[in-house]
């Protein structure tokens, strides 16, 4: 028999506790098209070795084979939950924050984010929403059009003359961030995660708005080449808008049409 003062001091803790657990379980780590099933056990492994165990793999060119369970070592269960997407888009589609990982900077300089840094606003966000941590495949990496659809990207500042990390020590670099901030986190108080009102908008919802301004813009012959709605999507993503905000546009976007067709 537990006395009724303890198991109330349980009960309190252990949402806190699951909540906690929960927060990790947010962040996805996603491989697209991978090339060898040993590296996506050794990224299972990366991954389960920090506390996070979502992983999803976009067309990976190799099944989980025995390769891959050898090298996940304990790590089975993070395979054996792996989630399996057809294309890029599909795999982000219910998360809030896209953050990708590039061994290379050009183009990016905008949106480049600092691994600790990185590792902080994914837990920040991860109580918010779905938070997306993307890499790529380990010949060519992501592709710029993917690398379009991110809100960030993440360089680790290796060698500038040998600089390409093998995929699962990149997972592992990605997830030993999250930890720092993870650890971090639970030796404050509850409170120093920011618990804000915002809403922001999914990856699905913003590629139904930047469809929607294509069609639009096209249609009224402002957008006339593909540069034009990359530079916007650049533009789009950098102000990380919010829910309501994204509704305004898309308000707006609506508004035109319907005046046209009047
Ligand atoms: N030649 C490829 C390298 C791919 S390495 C390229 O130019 O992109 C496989 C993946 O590991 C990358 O797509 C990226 O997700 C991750 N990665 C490797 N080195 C990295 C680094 N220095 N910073 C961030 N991510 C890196």
């Amino acid at each position: 028999m537990i006395s009724e003062a303890l198991y109330a001091s349980i009960s309190s803790i252990i949402p806190t506790l699951f909540h906690k657990m929960n927060l990790l379980s947010q962040i996805q780590i996603i491989l697209i098209e991978t090339s060898h099933s040993g590296n996506i056990g050794s990224a299972a492994r990366a991954m389960k070795t920090m506390g996070l165990n979502q992983l999803r793999l976009v067309a990976p060119k190799q099944a989980i084979d025995e390769q891959a369970i050898a090298l996940s070592a304990g790590a089975k269960d993070v395979l054996e939950q792996a989630q399996y997407f057809q294309t890029f888009d599909d795999a982000i589609a219910d998360c809030q924050l896209v953050i990708g990982t590039s061994a290379r900077l050009r183009h990016l300089q905008s949106s480049l984010i600092e691994p600790r840094r990185c590792g902080e606003l994914a837990l920040e966000r991860a109580n918010l929403g779905k938070v997306a941590i993307i890499f790529g495949r380990e010949r060519v990496g992501l592709t710029n059009e993917e690398l379009l659809k991110c809100h960030y990207h993440l360089n680790f500042p290796t060698n500038p003359d040998y600089g390409s990390l093998n995929l699962a020590m990149a997972v592992q670099l990605a997830c030993y961030e999250i930890r720092m901030a993870w650890l971090a986190w639970q030796n404050t108080a509850e409170s120093t995660i920011p618990n804000m009102e915002t809403d922001f908008p999914s990856a699905e919802a913003l590629e139904h708005f930047f469809t929607h301004t294509e069609r639009l813009y096209r249609d009224v012959g402002f957008i006339r080449n593909e540069s034009v709605m990359r530079k916007l999507r650049r533009l789009y993503q950098r102000a990380h808008l919010e829910t309501n905000e994204l509704n305004l546009l898309r308000g707006m976007l609506t508004a035109v049409e319907k005046s046209r067709h009047l």
